[in-house]
């Protein structure tokens, strides 16, 4: 590890002014139990042999990188490259981490995973790993992204897990988080709450990084070895910020771009895009501190984007440091140019990419005209095929983007 990575965030969790742990008072010993659990069991050689194992032989890794040949074509000027984090089983990078969490949450001696889920995706890779070590999983889902979102709870089902509709409020992500909490609470001492970004509570943004760091280590070693020098520009799609983080890792102190690009939906206005880092402000948000998108009441903002898995009105408090201290940047692309980088991709390359992963895709191909002779790589979070019926029933074949 680097010294950045070692040195952040401190001891309390903050990585600058972002991050620690507000919790509620009987969260404390669990989060804690959870902090000593993670230095002590993560750095063990068993633990690191059986993450390796799992990580080879149940996940596929390494994912290779891939050479956008005929996008950075089509595109003119930089070429092209992407992290196949959509060849990694169950389809995203989001499983790199869950198998970890489970890993611990075993050593622990816990017997059970929970977690909320929004469009399903974090449900899905965390009961993937409850099936793999034989625990119990309990997913909260709020009502609206059940019906919304069919497949993904038919998956949790036949994973085995217990799915808990939430049916208060605006029956969506953040009644869920709190649902799972709430349940969380009186189960603690044999069930592990697995959080499904870099977000919430400490040690969850750092732990979270930590086991997504794979991806910029096997990234930065394979493009090392395909081009024999460092991509010019490293780029990712920020949801909370996990695959983002992951990639970043491995370049944090190499003289590279970083890129964060956020959703900018259908517009700047508040409402319609998820773009916090460029129009959000300090704030704390789930237990942490970050930036924040607000409505006028100072509460977290309604957000919208052609991509579920982006839409968070806070960010992974890394991110935020990242951006105050310069030394990564935030971009955004909207949903038509997330929906025309996902054809493009399909189209040109053969890869049907998450709408999630299209806006990385987007920010490349509007980028490379403007960097002749330079390197563009990004990370593709996860594969479309959760997409395609969506996409195909309210745009037809992209024929009009
Ligand atoms: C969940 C998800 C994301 C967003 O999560 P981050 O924590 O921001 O990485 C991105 N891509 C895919 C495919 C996802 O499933």
């Amino acid at each position: 590890m680097t010294t950045y990575l070692k040195d952040t965030p401190n001891a309390d969790g903050y990585f600058g002014d972002y991050g620690g742990a507000m919790l509620p008072p009987p969260l404390v010993p669990h989060f804690k139990e959870i902090r000593e659990a993670y230095d002590k069991i993560s750095k063990s050689a068993e633990f690191i042999r059986d993450l390796r194992y799992i990580r080879k032989h149940f996940q596929g890794r390494p994912t290779p990188v891939s050479h956008l040949k005929n996008l950075s074509d089509l595109a003119g000027g930089a070429q092209i490259y992407a992290k196949r984090e959509d060849l990694n089983h169950t389809g995203a990078h989001k499983l790199n981490h869950c198998m970890a969490e489970a890993l611990l949450a075993k050593h622990m001696g816990k017997t059970k995973l929970m977690a909320e889920t929004g469009a399903g995706q974090h449900g899905v890779a965390l009961a993937t790993a409850a099936a793999y070590f034989g625990m119990e999983c309990e997913i909260h889902m709020g009502e609206i992204d059940i019906a919304k979102e069919a497949p993904n709870v038919t998956r949790m089902k036949l994973l085995g897990a217990t799915v808990v509709p939430v049916g208060f409020g605006g029956r969506s992500l953040k009644e869920a988080v709190d649902s799972a909490f709430q349940a969380y609470v009186p189960q603690a001492d044999h069930a592990l709450f697995a959080i499904g970004s870099v977000v919430g509570p400490h040690p969850f943004p750092m732990m979270v990084r930590n086991f997504q760091h794979i991806v910029g280590i096997e990234a930065r070693e394979q493009f090392l070895d395909m081009t024999g020098e460092l991509p010019d520009i490293v780029a990712a799609c920020v949801g909370g910020g996990s695959n983002a983080m992951g990639l970043f890792a491995g370049f944090i102190e190499d003289d590279v771009a970083l890129y964060g690009v956020e959703p900018m939906g259908t517009s700047s206005k508040l409402g319609e895009h998820a773009a916090t880092i460029s129009f959000g402000e300090d704030g704390d948000i789930h237990g942490f501190r970050t930036m924040v998108l607000k409505d006028e009441n100072g509460d977290p903002a309604p957000v919208h984007t052609v991509a579920s898995g982006l839409d968070y009105p806070g960010v992974g408090p890394e991110h935020a440091h990242l951006y105050r201290t310069g030394k990564a940047n935030y971009t955004s692309a909207n949903d038509k140019e997330a929906l025309k980088a996902f054809f493009d991709l399909s189209r040109h390359e053969g890869i049907i990419p998450a709408l999630e992963s299209a806006h990385a895709v987007a920010f490349a191909t509007r980028e490379a005209p403007k960097n002749p002779g330079k390197s563009i790589l990004i990370n593709l979070s996860g594969r479309g095929d959760k997409d395609i019926d969506y996409v195909t029933e309210t745009f037809g074949f992209g024929e009009d983007l």
